[in-house]
This record gives structure tokens, sequence and C-alpha cells, in this order.
């Protein structure tokens, strides 16, 4: 029976890498019977509301998304359509493995890290408000539950992925009350799991860390800001945004989606990388239980991206989204 999957291909470059995407997935021989549904600001003529019920409804019923980016005014205007999606849908769990393919040139060879990021509270709480003309106040929610969930998740992800350790990023030491929480949570928590080695680290120096050896870290877990931006960072690390997908999973629904936004500045002229989005694909098949398909791609991805060719401008090469598509589906023919 075909897999029924809620496709949102969203703006910007997203239309573009969503394309590529199915193309990718539909060409490996997975059965799956695309449901697509739109969401974004190009939309609000229509519903009156940039997430769209249906939208909502589709991937409550098919329990699934694959999602391109959606572009989140700056400033003003609508609040972000991925953020409603993840609280929505309770997707508590963003994970955001960053893993160099041997073919991309980077500054590492063997970076193999995974970013847990809390994905429904901290500064995501959008709650602001003016306190007086001049003076305006965000609140930063921690809360032991949504702490407890997080940080459980990421030792039951090492522990299922055979991952040596831990690390829980904070910065307890001037945020005492909220990240203070979280650090006694997380070794709390850490005690169920012997077989896991446990260390905390300060977010500041674990972005220094990470940009002077990223191979010292295995599993790192934090708020979802820490979350957002060492995830980026660590994109930096593999090649580039156009290189780092992500899973949001929570108890009843996934949806995948690359780390990257929109690329305004590129969309509509052919020009992005949609590997992201590929190797989300690949981690949706893997959570649909159709790993085979996952690892031929995955296969094909790296077998494609070792010839400079093939490589979009972002990997400093001259080929264009589809150049690249068609180079992948020849090599998926033959893996
Ligand atoms: P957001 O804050 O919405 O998540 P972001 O900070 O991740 O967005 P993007 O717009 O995704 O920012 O990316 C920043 C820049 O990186 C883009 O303007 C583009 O030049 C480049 N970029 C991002 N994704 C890709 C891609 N898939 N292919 C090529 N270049 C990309």
């Amino acid at each position: 029976m075909a897999h029924r999957i809620t496709l949102i291909p969203g703006d910007g470059i997203g239309p573009e890498v969503a394309q590529a995407t199915k193309m990718v997935l539909d060409a490996a021989g997975v059965d799956i019977e695309w449901i697509e549904k739109k969401a974004g600001g190009d939309h609000i003529h229509k519903f009156g509301t940039p997430l769209p019920e249906e939208t909502l409804a589709s991937i409550r019923e098919t329990t699934v998304a694959l999602k391109g980016p959606i572009t989140t005014p700056v400033g003003s205007g609508f609040g972000s359509v991925n953020v409603k999606i993840r609280k929505e849908l309770d997707l508590y769990a963003n994970y955001r493995p960053a893993k160099t393919l041997p073919g991309v040139p980077t500054r590492y060879k063997n970076v193999d890290t995974i970013i847990i990021r809390e994905n429904t509270e901290g500064l995501y709480s959008g709650l602001e408000h003016l306190v007086i003309p001049g003076v305006v106040e965000s609140q930063r929610i921690i809360t032991e539950e949504g702490s407890k969930r997080i940080i459980r998740f990421a030792f039951e992800l090492a522990r299922q992925q055979n991952r040596k350790k831990v690390t829980a990023v904070h910065k307890a030491n001037i945020l005492k009350l909220s990240d203070g929480l979280f650090l006694e949570v997380a070794r709390r928590i850490a005690r169920d799991y012997p077989d896991i080695e446990f260390e905390d680290a300060i977010v500041d120096a674990t972005a220094m860390r990470l940009v002077m050896d990223p191979t010292q870290f295995d599993v790192l877990v934090m708020e979802n800001l820490f979350g957002d931006i060492l995830s980026d960072l660590s994109s930096g690390l593999i090649g580039g945004l156009g290189m780092a997908p992500s899973a949001n999973i929570g108890e009843s629904y996934a949806v995948f989606e690359a780390v990257h936004g929109s690329a305004p500045d590129i969309a509509g002229k052919g020009l992005a990388n949609p590997t992201a989005l590929i190797l989300s694909g690949t981690l949706m098949l893997h959570h649909i239980g159709e790993g085979n398909a996952a690892k031929r791609i995955e296969k094909a991805v790296e077998k494609t991206l070792a010839d400079p060719s093939n490589r979009t401008g972002d990997l400093g090469g001259k080929a264009k989204t589809m150049d690249y598509v068609k180079a992948l589906l020849k090599n998926l023919e033959e893996t």
C-alpha cells in the first residue's frame, strides 16, 4: 500500500527543492501518494491565514509531512509558520544531524554530530510585549517537563544509534533559574544512562569548540534558540546550509524539512542545492520503514557530489539544481 505523505512545497527556493526531492524519492521506487498542501504568505489572500487549517488537518491525517522552507517576515507581519506547525503538532524534538560526505570539500573530514533542539519552548514561546515605549520584554520559557522529554529523547536516540556521548548545552552561569533547571534535569536523567558519557557545556564555549574541533562532540541537546544557532553553525562545518537535513518529531506526527530557510536571494533561478531536503527525505524514508531506499539515495548523493561538475554554486560548483538532480537520478539507477 502506498505511503500517504503530506507535501508542503513552501516558498522562496522551497518549490524547487521540493520538486527535486519528490523526483528522487519517487525514482527510488518507494510507493508514495503525495498530498500537496499550501502554506506561507503567498496564500493568505485565499485562506485568510499563512497556515490553512486543511494543511494541518492533512498532516494530522497522514501523520508524516515533507516540507519546503517558508519565509517569515522580519520585524513585523505574520508569525513563523514553521514554528506554528511545530507547536500545533507538538513536534517537540528537532533532530539535526551534521555529517561530512566524503565527496564534499570541507575544512574537516569526519564531522558526525547530532543536535537535538527543543522545538516548542525557549524564546520561541513568542511571548513579547511592550513594557513602556522603548522597552520590550520577551519571555524565554523553560519547563521541567519540556526539559525532561527533550533530554530523554537525546539519550534514547544516543542509545539507539550507539552514540558515545551526550552534551547538554546551556548558559546556566548567567540564566541561573531557567538554564539551571535545564541543567539539573539533564544531570538527573544522565544517571539513567550509565552506558553513555555525559558532559555539560556553556553555549558560547560550545560554539568555539565546534569551530576548533567538531569531532569532540557526538549528540548535543539544547533549548530552542541555542539549537537554531548552533545547527546553522554545524551546517557550515559540512558544506553549508544546502547540505543540512532535519526532522521535527513528536509523539504522533513527524515533519521533515531542511535546516535552511527560503533563501530569497537565489529563489526562482534554479540555483538551489536540494541536498538538504533530499537528505531530509531520506530521514523520512527511515522513519516510515523504507530504510533500504533511503540508503540507496544516500549512496547516490555521495557519488554525485564526489564529481565537482555536479556541485551547485553554494559548494563552489556551476551546476544548476536540475543538472544535479539528473546526475543524481542516473547514479541512483546504478546504485
Ligand atoms: P531562516 O532564518 O528563515 O531559517 P536561514 O537563516 O536559514 O533562514 P536562508 O535564507 O536559508 O537563511 O539561507 C541564507 C543563505 O544561504 C541564502 O540566502 C542562500 O544564499 C544560502 N542558502 C541557503 N539554503 C541554500 C540552498 N539550499 N542552496 C544554496 N544556497 C542556500
